[in-house]
């Protein structure tokens, strides 16, 4: 039998092992900035599964490598969730699993608790197994805060941690196939001045929010007309908060600020949303003002890192090595041929591919639909298939990408 096939038996073999990490990679939450426990217990399972190296970058992210050769692969999942939301909408307790006909309930089973679980053990297989791992160096990666600002955490760690990677891989959920991109996105604030007066003479005042009116109806006029891609869909605009400063109740307010959630598809960028929100006639003739949002997250570790909220749009060709790769692992390690699609929310590819330019693809165990539902939650037999996978990428990519075959 040839390694890539026994990479699902032995798999198989290890589901209940990769089963109880995961519940407890579950039952140890992992809100944004608060990553530290489920740090260490990844880190614990690295470690006793046999990786050359296990470190946390000054981001809190955790980083595990296996081999030492010279084109670094990286697998990135992140570790921190959403929060619960209403509990009472919870049919079973979120920060504990719960196993029902096969399925694995519990916050982040789906987004992206599970795969964490089968990258850990997929990349274990390959030295297990003795598979050839001297062309290549693998990092399996746990990323901190994707949840508060995607792409943050991942760029640091390919930026200062690990230099050189050629390819990444993202463990978000596709339903067991190859996906290779999604939308961009931006978020904006429009703001509007006025003159504040007492509102028993308004006409002494100028209405700041009068003055934003008639730029909420242009853009909602705007987003009918926004591109449309066949692979990633529809740009789209969407206001989504309104918030007005006035010394009271009784007086005319002076300021007036919206804040819009701008999707980004092919041929879009924060360039291109920004020259066509200011081109809109209300926001020049009401001298409003345009602001990209910034973030500003604090790590466990203390270290504070700040970033535009651009996420650029990023797709990898089809015919790329590294969609050609995942399409392949899939035929050899599990005997189908996966379909190639895209995610419909963000990732972390927003820097990996969109900034840096990073070949990237996502191969991940659950089905996205349930991310930061009430209703989390991963097929058992998922955890197996996803391991063999991540086993058999690194050779796959290897020959694709003309390394010298497998
Ligand atoms: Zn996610």
């Amino acid at each position: 039998m040839k390694t890539e096939e026994r990479f699902l038996e032995e798999g198989r073999r290890e589901q209940e092992g990769m089963a109880r990490f995961l519940a407890d990679l579950i039952s140890t939450p992992s809100l944004s900035r608060r990553e530290n426990a489920v740090v260490q217990r990844i880190g614990e399972q690295m470690t006793a599964l046999g990786y050359d190296e296990v470190t946390v970058d000054g981001f809190g992210s955790v980083v595990g490598r296996i081999g030492h050769g010279p084109v670094h692969i990286v697998f990135d999942s992140h570790i921190d969730t959403v929060d619960v939301g209403d509990p009472a909408s919870w049919r079973t307790e979120p920060f504990k699993a719960t196993i029902e006909g096969g399925v694995l309930f519990g916050r982040g089973a789906s987004d992206n608790k599970a795969a964490t679980a089968a990258m850990v053990h997929g990349a274990a297989l390959i030295k297990r197994l003795g598979a050839d791992a001297s062309r290549f160096t693998l990092h399996v990666v746990g990323t901190v805060q994707e949840e508060d600002c995607d792409g943050l955490a991942l760029e640091y760690l390919l930026t200062n941690t690990i230099l050189g990677a050629e390819v990444v891989v993202l463990g978000e959920a596709t339903n067991l196939d190859v996906y290779r991109g999604h939308r961009g996105r931006a978020e904006f604030a429009i703001h509007t001045r006025g003159r504040a007066a007492h509102a028993s003479a308004p006409e002494r005042g100028v209405n700041a929010i009068y003055r934003m009116q008639p730029i909420i109806e242009q853009i909602e006029g705007l987003n009918d007309r926004l591109a449309t891609d066949s692979f990633l869909g529809k740009g789209t605009v969407v206001l989504s908060k309104i918030e007005a400063q006035t010394p009271s109740i009784n007086a005319v307010p002076d300021g007036c600020t919206i804040y819009l959630d701008r999707r980004l598809t092919i041929g879009e960028s924060v360039e291109s949303a920004r020259a066509e929100l200011e081109a809109l006639p209300a926001v020049q003739e009401g001298a409003a003002t345009l602001e990209l949002l910034r973030y500003d997250g604090t790590a466990y570790t203390g270290l504070t890192l700040s970033i535009d909220k651009y996420f650029p749009t990023w797709v990898v060709p089809e015919d790329h090595p590294a969609v050609r790769a995942g399409v392949e692992a899939a035929e050899r390690a599990l005997g189908r041929t996966p379909n190639v699609g895209r995610w419909v929310f963000s990732t972390n590819g927003v820097s990996s591919a969109g900034r840096l330019g990073i070949p990237t693809i996502g191969f991940g165990p659950a089905n996205e639909v349930y991310a930061h539902t009430a209703d989390d939650q991963c097929p058992l037999d998922h955890l197996p298939v996803a391991a063999a996978w991540y086993a058999a990428f690194p050779a796959a990519y290897l020959a694709a990408a003309g390394h010298g075959s497998s």
